[in-house]
């Protein structure tokens, strides 16, 4: 079955799940990660979503800083991409690929950071400090044991479910915030690459463009700065190399927080994997 078609019958499944006969996915939790995998995952394919800043949680020993609390920062997208991990579960779901994503806040460690980034666990919103991270400003051992305890599980899992489903295309799922820090962004979609082929993600964004919505190449941020990590480390970690790929999307928050919308992008993108699919390829320069 296509994506496309999958996304027709996905509600229905949906619904019936629990009376079905089929197998329900396997799901595994563990340090800042949970991994959804459908009975089908090892398409043709061979799709993985992944979803960094998916929630705005904390570790059982950790709190917020009242002041964080006071100045909304958990709830806001200082926090985590509101909307993202909606789109990241419909996505995996009409795909039957299989999802990784996190359980803890950008804000208490960023996984879509290298570990040298002075924003791994950000001690700056606004000019105004973040109270959560006033321990790992003063410590380098308690960043250590952050980063050993809720960093490096959230990578190591991708790459357990890489090799485990033979996943060869890696579709990270984020929102932007409409209004930062004063810059306006009046564009919906932005879809990013480093190494993938800009000319399959130019037709891509373009396919967008003439559906409706208002798309971008490599906005607000471009993927070739660093900002899509995660899914660089999937196709770093390619063996041979060059085998796998990876592309991100970038959905301004106030539109993937409507289900509606998010039922019309899917239907836009879903045509691309589905070509990608029936050819028995990644949306790669193969494609
Ligand atoms: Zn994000």
């Amino acid at each position: 079955m296509t994506p496309a078609r999958r996304l027709a019958t996905s509600a229905a499944r949906r619904g019936s799940r629990s009376a079905s006969t089929s197998a329900a996915p396997k799901t595994r939790e563990g340090p800042n990660f949970k991994t959804v995998i459908p009975h089908q995952a090892k398409g043709p394919a061979n799709f993985l979503v992944t979803c960094e800043h998916a929630a705005n949680g904390l570790p059982a020993e950790i709190a917020w800083g009242a002041a964080d609390e006071s100045r909304g920062l958990s709830t806001q997208h200082w926090a985590y991409d509101p909307g993202a991990l909606d789109l990241a579960v419909e996505l995996a779901d009409a795909l039957q690929a299989p999802l990784v994503h996190s359980l803890y806040s950008r804000l208490f460690v960023d996984v879509n950071r290298p570990v040298s980034s002075s924003t791994l666990a950000r001690t700056l919103c606004d000019q105004q400090a973040v109270e959560l991270n006033r321990d790992v400003q003063v410590s380098p051992q308690a960043l250590e044991e952050r980063i050993r305890r809720y960093y490096l599980p959230y990578h190591g899992e991708i790459e357990r479910v890489a090799q485990e489903t033979g996943a060869k295309t890696a579709i990270s799922v984020h929102t932007f915030t409409p209004n930062y820090e004063g810059s306006v962004r009046d564009f919906e979609i932005g879809v990013l690459y480093s190494t993938s082929n800009q000319t399959l993600v130019e037709m891509m964004t373009d396919a967008f463009n003439a559906s409706g919505f208002s798309a971008k190449v490599n906005e607000p941020w471009s993927g070739r700065h660093g900002f899509m990590f995660s899914v660089d480390c999937f196709t770093y970690n390619a063996s041979p190399p060059g085998t796998r790929d990876a592309i991100m999307l970038e959905i301004r928050n106030d539109k993937c927080q409507d289900a509606a919308w998010r039922a019309r992008f899917l239907e836009a993108m879903l045509p691309f994997l589905t070509k990608a699919e029936e050819k028995g390829s990644a949306p790669s320069p193969r494609l």
